[in-house]
């Protein structure tokens, strides 16, 4: 029920699909299904009595309770993406091993099963990932010295070598149940360093023809291995010696891809409709090179949200505003984007820049 929910709701919206939704209440798809039951995903009587009810299943967050999915698949419902792979992937320990055995390049790794274990064998620079829990940076940590490693939770963790990033993609792929296959083009992420989450990302990434085939063979690659229906998100780093390595995925839309609402001709919402529900993939062309832009909580504001700037974003050529629906912003939440398109993509990168320095979510008090 969160906004990619909200964005698959209006998605389906157009299909005139019966969406239902489980979340909690308030949550941002509430308003935009058909029928919404609350609950919590991650207990499995919730998500077996929402279950029950519906026909397909799918998820928009990893952290739904996976053992009721693979009973509901049990039961005859179709659940995608399948549970046996989202259980892989909610478990970065798990989701590591399961690159090493089927070849696919990715970071040295090693595992501990508490902070203790870890103390033992650490090593600097290195960059620490809790197995489980993690989103959007909080899970991960680069450790620098003994200092960085107190202030870790003790829990079973993985420590992977420090990767010399050149540029961080992404890739979307869908695939539905006839195994037609589709990847988007690869976008490129630019990160702040002080959130630790997503500051800008360019849409096409400005890689060699040969770097974005490969980026774009690996995804699809992955999503046959792991037989997932609909969407796959696949993050990978190309190092400074050129090699692409895959960081993670996630089975499920992803932020990587808002940008196909406007910029693509098949918006990734749509994409993972005809993917869960086997019907032919759609084109996955660019209209337009994009920049897309992360609408954060502003440092120093907690409170009901308001935007700052709203008319200047609105009087900038080729933006594309999405305000999720989050009553209280606080520093850093993610509370929408904006999706600047432009025949030239340094244009559009300009007129992001302008939006960055100029649109703010505030509070009032
Ligand atoms: P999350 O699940 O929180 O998104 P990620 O695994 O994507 O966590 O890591 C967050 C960020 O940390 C990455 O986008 C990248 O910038 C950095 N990072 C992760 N793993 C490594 C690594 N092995 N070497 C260097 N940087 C890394």
């Amino acid at each position: 029920g969160g906004q990619l929910g909200k964005m698959l709701c209006l998605a389906a919206a157009n299909w005139d699909l019966d969406i239902f939704v489980m979340d909690t209440e308030g949550c941002a798809a509430q308003a935009y299904c058909k029928q919404f039951i609350a609950g919590d995903f991650r207990l499995y009587e919730d998500v077996m009595r929402f279950g029950l009810m519906v026909d397909v299943l799918t998820i928009e967050i990893e952290h739904v309770n996976t053992e009721a999915l693979k009973a509901l698949e049990s039961l005859g419902k179709t659940v995608h993406p399948n549970p046996h792979s989202l259980a892989l992937i909610k478990d970065k320990g798990l989701q590591k091993a399961f690159y090493f055995d089927n070849k696919i390049p990715t970071s040295k790794v090693f595992y501990f099963e508490n902070k203790e274990k870890l103390k033992e064998k650490v090593f600097y620079p290195s960059v620490w990932k809790s197995r489980k829990g993690g989103y959007d940076g909080k899970g991960v940590a680069i450790l620098n010295n003994p200092k960085d490693v107190e202030i870790l939770p003790d829990e079973p963790c993985i420590l992977e070598e420090m990767i010399d990033i050149e540029k961080e993609i992404a890739v979307l792929v869908c695939r539905n149940a006839d195994g037609q296959i589709k990847a988007y083009p690869s976008v490129e992420m630019i990160f702040d360093p002080k959130a630790n989450l997503l500051d800008y990302q360019i849409c096409p990434a400005l890689i060699s023809d040969d770097v974005e085939q490969k980026a774009q063979n690996l995804a699809k690659e992955l999503i046959k291995i792991l037989n997932i229906c609909g969407l796959l998100a696949v993050e990978m780093f190309l190092t400074k010696s050129g090699q692409l390595l895959v960081n993670e995925v996630a089975p499920r839309p992803h932020n990587s891809g808002h940008h196909t609402i406007e910029a693509l001709e098949t918006s990734q919402f749509e994409q993972h409709l005809r993917g869960i529900l086997n019907l032919p993939l759609g084109s996955t062309a660019i209209r337009l090179p994009s920049v897309l832009l992360n609408l954060v909580g502003a440092e120093g504001y907690v409170g009901e949200m308001r935007v700052e700037g709203l008319e200047k974003a609105l009087n900038t050529e080729g933006v594309h505003l999405h305000l999720y629906g989050k009553k209280i912003t606080k520093p850093f939440r993610k509370m929408g984007h904006a999706t600047i398109l432009n025949k030239s993509a340094e244009t559009a990168l300009k007129n992001a820049t302008f939006l960055k320095n100029n649109v703010k979510i505030i509070s009032n008090e």
